[in-house]
């Protein structure tokens, strides 16, 4: 096991001025925190996150990148926290392991389409700094390294699968070949074990038939570059076997059709010795028409730069040479992982944002070099993300949400019981409506009040279909419950109305096209059945008490199911009211002031909310909050709230400008009373603006 001094050492080879301490400090915390953990091979797993630190070091990697190689797997699998992770190591550290962690949840997701588009928000968002994409794939490096420790082969075949279609590609992308190659002929072999070992067989024969062909070749090579007084490093080098596969399939060819099997490399130190080397091979050998190409003027996508070109060899044989520099070379093989150079020993020194730079030029030269999103999604095959926004909890667990889901569908995605309580968001910190669609990579803090129940608007902008069923059931089985007993109160009331004591025999549901009892009453709480008919059941001759005081009892029942508070001027407890039944809605209770009463067309119902006394907690009064936008903002007026024992019901954002936004927050309220003590002590914070009751 590579000590602790060692990878320090290894570190400082290329970086002089590196962070002992904080490496140290990371190797310890890493091992403790993985504890007693094991490998499927049995191997402490502390080993795992080492040896990804010791390959982003071989890659000369800066020493938060090697730290976080360390600590990658530590939020997933340890109980340390993001915040511990932070306060210890920093927050570029924290962040980068969760950024890691992030990343390793896109895995379950294998075979959907996506637009090219997409895919580079996401891993925009995602990765919203490269390195986190090189330590996920170094780690995927070595997860297929111990792939043959894991006992099931369907679970090996869907980690090649996932490591061929997702990280294979992204490898690609960033142009780290060394990865891409090793990673590919694992999970090829996984995948395909006989046509590896077919074509890993034929190569063997190739390697042994064709050896003095390799040497005298790279000879032949090695005297023509030392006659032109160029220094030229040559070697030969065999196709990878997954690459053969491919170029097999492709092109439905045999193995022996495959004519680059072999190719050679020449690596010189200028660009001019490039061309000029070039000039010599075509002197010297015979060239192989249609065949060069010039990627040091045109480099591909992830800035690989070479020249390539075959020619006839001594064989009469094709030969294909790849020239390029050292410094290209070594982009050919690590991608952008190349661009953390320590020249001459010379240090980035850390708070440099040439790190950033780097980043993001390789990235957008990636994205902008292709002429279309479609040329980069031949690239790599990375198809999954089509309609699919891709969302983190606070915490950093990845919610997958159909393309237009709103904050609803997130907290519906997160547990039915968060998505039946959610009052609002907070959308990357921000106060958002529930109605809110969400973009890639947002994070998403869902609010929610014990009070709170689905509501029947929420199916307007709810898009999964767990969050429609879940709204829709909770809502029509209250409403079954709700409408059933509002519309026996409704009768009850009809019959105080007339002075005549309740009594359900002179009911007849048949004679009102019912079947039950309870069926007829839920047709009079909907408004079907009008009171009128009511009025016309019973007997004039009866003459008893009035109990009922002639209101209409609501206590028990829930506002927004049955009974509503009219929107135009929600009224609140210690209001006057007064309420009509409106078909297919139920009560509306209005203020007696509200000017929507004057045109009215239905029968006026006097309503109490309890028979006793008037304390009930269920009246919504509206109010909108102006504020100063800030993040802080909204936690202050939720606890404003919450202190004041009243909870938000509902919550949204009106406007938002650059310095204030306005909310409107519905507040459940025991009474005016209530309601002018909130009010007041909103108008002592002093972030608010204004505060109105609407
Ligand atoms: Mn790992």
């Amino acid at each position: 096991m590579l000590t602790s001094s060692e990878l320090i050492n290894l570190v400082k080879g290329y970086n002089p001025k590196a962070n002992a301490n904080l490496l140290r400090k990371a190797y310890i915390f890493a091992m403790e925190a993985h504890g007693v953990q094991k490998r499927a091979s049995g191997a402490p797993y502390f080993y795992h996150p080492l040896e990804v630190a010791r390959f982003l070091a071989e890659l000369k990697l800066d020493v938060a990148t090697v730290v976080t190689g360390l600590l990658h797997d530590i939020l997933e699998d340890t109980k340390v926290s993001f915040e511990e992770l932070e306060e210890i190591f920093g927050a570029e550290v924290a962040l980068l392991v969760e950024g890691v962690t992030k990343l390793s949840k896109i895995s379950y997701m294998a075979t959907e389409i996506h637009p090219a588009e997409n895919f580079q928000k996401f891993i925009f968002a995602t990765s919203h700094d490269i390195r986190i994409l090189v330590v996920k794939l170094v780690d995927r490096l070595n997860n297929m390294r111990t792939i043959n420790h894991i006992v099931s082969i369907a679970k090996r075949k869907k980690i090649a699968l996932e490591t061929l279609e997702i990280y294979a590609p992204l490898a690609e992308c960033i142009g780290m070949n060394i990865i891409k190659d090793e990673i590919e002929d694992l999970a090829f072999y996984n995948l395909h074990p006989e046509e590896y070992s077919a074509i890993a067989l034929k190569l063997e024969k190739i390697r042994n038939k064709d050896s003095d062909f390799v040497f005298d070749t790279k000879s032949e090579l090695e005297k023509v570059f030392k006659d032109a007084g160029i220094n030229a490093s040559i070697s030969g080098r065999e196709k990878k076997i997954y690459s053969i596969w491919k170029k097999m399939q492709k092109r439905n060819i045999s193995f022996e059709q495959i004519n680059d099997i072999i190719a050679f490399r020449v690596v010189v130190s200028t660009i001019q010795q490039c061309y000029l080397s070039l000039g010599i091979i075509h002197t010297h050998f015979q060239v192989v028409p249609g065949r060069f190409k010039d990627y040091i003027s045109i480099p591909k996508l992830n800035n690989y730069r070479s020249l390539h070109t075959s020619v006839i060899g001594q064989r009469h044989q094709a030969i294909e040479i790849q020239i390029r520099t050292e410094e290209m070379h070594r982009v050919a093989d690590e991608g952008v992982a190349a661009h953390w150079s320590y020249k001459n020993g010379d240090v980035i020194a850390e708070k440099d944002n040439s790190r950033n730079n780097v980043w993001i030029k390789s990235i957008i030269s990636i994205i902008q070099t292709a002429g279309s999103p479609e040329e980069i999604m031949n690239y790599s095959k990375l198809e999954m993300f089509e309609n699919r926004v891709f969302c983190f909890t606070p915490r950093g667990n990845l919610i997958i949400l159909p393309y237009g889901a709103t904050a609803i569908d997130f907290a519906y995605g997160i547990h039915t019981i968060i998505g039946n309580t959610c009052v609002g968001a907070k959308i990357n910190g921000k106060m958002a409506s529930l109605r809110t669609a969400l973009k890639n990579g947002d994070q998403i803090d869902v609010i929610t009040s014990p009070y709170q129940h689905p509501q029947a608007i929420w199916e307007n902008f709810a898009v999964t279909g767990k969050a429609k069923s879940n709204i829709k059931k909770i809502i029509k089985a209250r409403e079954k419950i709700e409408f059933t007993m509002l519309g026996l109160r409704l009768s009850k009331y009809i019959f105080s109305l007339k002075n005549i004591c309740f009594n359900e025999d002179l009911i007849d549901p048949q004679k009102n096209s019912c079947s039950s009892l309870d069926k007829f009453y839920f047709n009079v709480g909907k408004g079907i059945i009008s009171l009128n008919r009511i009025r016309n059941i019973f007997p004039k001759s009866e003459n008893q008490v009035d109990v009922y005081e002639n209101y209409l009892y609501l206590s028990g029942l829930t506002p927004g199911v049955a009974v509503h508070f009219a929107d135009c001027c929600h009224p609140i407890l210690g209001d006057r009211v007064i309420s009509v039944l409106v078909p297919q809605t139920g009560i509306v209770i209005h203020t007696t002031s509200c000017s929507c009463i004057a045109k009215n067309e239905y029968d006026f119902i006097k309503v109490k909310w309890n028979q006793n006394d008037e304390t009930d907690p269920s009246f919504i009064a509206r109010l909108q909050i102006v504020i100063e936008n800030k993040t802080e903002g909204f936690s202050l007026i939720t606890n404003i709230i919450s202190s004041n024992n009243a909870n938000i019901t509902n919550l949204k954002v009106e406007h938002r400008g650059i310095d204030f936004f306005s909310l409107l927050v519905d507040v459940k309220l025991k009474d005016s009373i209530h309601l002018g003590e909130i009010l007041a002590a909103l108008w002592m914070c002093p972030a608010v603006r204004s505060v109105k009751r609407i």
